[in-house]
């Protein structure tokens, strides 16, 4: 197996969540679904004020070009179209529906047939994106015909604390299969490769039977960010994705254990993708969970649920290397919230800043074979042809630097700050 260089090998904190077994939090008495939960434009509302609606109905209809469609989580009457804050902290276009807990759903009509166009006309449609964080729509990801001889099914979950899909492919490994052949079968592919870190040994077992007939299941080292999506490539086939190419360009299509599950719900049950399980964890959550939570379902929903409160370290959505800072609760949980961490003062505490002493540690670290101090230095001082000598526009935002900076600078962030001037600028 290739291994891939830089990279660091955090302390895993699954131990608080891996063995919770998927539950469902309640449904809340009213939703705030974002209509842009994905890369590209937002949905379109395709529901009025007073509108009754039925779980599984569409509420968001796809935008031209790169967008996806959006869907109601339970059954109720939308109370309106309104402005909410999202986790970028911006306001953006909501459906707020009240819940009628009557649960009536409907779904879409089954598959008439199996071919690459049904398929992938399916994937649209059930508004499916990928479910690891990127949020990508999947229909485009896989229009790749003929392009890619190999489907990589990204089951290493290398983010400590996030558990989730760990559960998936324990309690769902078939499904997980089901899902990946569809895709294999969407994008044309020859084979289907699943990554796993060697962390996860039970999830390994329940796979490993199922992985016949041009499926093959590659266990991975356990080593930060092999779940990125040029290291997993690197580490399961040995190709490198050059800069600025996409992965179809190495002949590869990556899709997320847990988009591989969604399109298994859309093609054989007709279930469009409304909701997803959600890791929640940290040292100041009184009952770390995996649990299905309803995309537009209220962050503080969740915290009641797992006695966990605002009055913590630091709110984490998603991992602690790439995930974002959450500032309010009332933020809702979307297609991509894969995890939700209330970290303690302790765990927090490792995040307090100071000067940089020129070790080089942030250097050796870097996946990307980047300086991020170099990049940084240059960002303060405003030169950004610079940042981008150093390589910033490269910059997978894995977070392996500032996570073995000794000073805790935010160096990562620093860089990704560069990445965007330099890519606003034209530079
Ligand atoms: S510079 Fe970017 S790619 Fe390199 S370690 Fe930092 S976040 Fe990761
Ligand atoms: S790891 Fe931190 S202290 Fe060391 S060179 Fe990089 S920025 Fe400076």
């Amino acid at each position: 197996m290739a291994r891939f260089g830089g990279g660091v090998h955090p302390a895993g904190c699954k131990q608080y969540s891996k063995d919770e077994a998927i539950g469902r939090l309640p449904d809340p008495k009213e939703v705030w679904v974002p209509l842009s939960q994905h890369i590209g434009a937002p949905a379109i509302p395709a529901v009025q004020a007073g509108e009754r609606v039925l779980r599984g109905r569409l509420i968001g209809r796809a935008a031209e070009g790169l967008s996806a469609n959006v869907f109601s989580p339970v059954a109720g009457t939308v109370k309106g179209i309104v402005t909410h804050i999202t986790f970028a902290g911006k306001k953006a276009e909501h459906v707020l529906i009240e819940n009628d807990f009557t649960d009536e759903s409907v779904t879409l009509p089954p598959l008439a047939e199996r071919t690459p166009g049904a398929v992938l006309a399916r994937i649209a449609a059930a508004g499916i994106v990928g479910m690891g964080g990127a949020g990508f729509p999947t229909a485009a990801k896989l229009n790749v015909q003929g392009k890619a001889d190999t489907l990589l099914v990204n089951a290493a979950e290398c983010e400590p604390y996030i558990t989730c899909d760990d559960r998936l492919l324990r309690e769902h490994a078939e499904e997980i299969l089901s899902g990946a052949r569809l895709a294999q079968l969407a994008c044309g592919a020859a084979r289907v490769l699943i990554g796993v870190e060697k962390n996860k040994p039970e999830a390994m077992e329940r796979l490993r039977p199922l992985c016949t007939d041009g499926v093959s299941l590659v266990p991975l080292r356990t080593r930060y960010p092999q779940g990125a999506e040029k290291q997993l490539i690197y580490s399961c086939t040995g190709r490198k994705v050059p800069e600025g190419k996409l992965p179809a360009d190495a002949g590869v299509v990556v899709i997320n254990a847990h988009t591989a599950y969604a399109i298994h719900a859309a093609c054989e049950r007709g279930e469009p993708c409304y909701e997803r399980v959600m890791t929640v964890s940290g040292g100041a959550a009184e009952r770390p969970a995996n649990l299905w939570v309803k995309n537009g379902t209220l962050l503080r929903e969740v915290a009641d649920f797992c006695g966990a409160h605002e009055e913590c370290g630091r709110i984490v959505a998603g991992g602690p290397m790439m995930g974002e800072a959450v500032f309010s609760l009332k933020i809702c949980a979307t297609k991509t919230t894969s995890a939700l961490l209330f970290l303690s003062e302790n765990e927090a505490e490792a995040n307090k800043s100071s000067v940089c002493i020129g070790c080089g540690k942030c250097v050796q670290a870097c996946p990307m074979g980047l300086s991020p101090t170099f990049i940084e230095e240059a960002l303060l001082a405003k030169k950004y042809e610079e940042a981008k000598r150093y390589g910033a526009s490269a910059c997978i935002g894995c977070g392996c630097c500032s996570y073995v900076c000794p000073a805790k600078r935010y160096l990562a962030q620093s860089v990704k700050l560069a990445k965007k001037i330099i890519r606003e600028r034209g530079i």
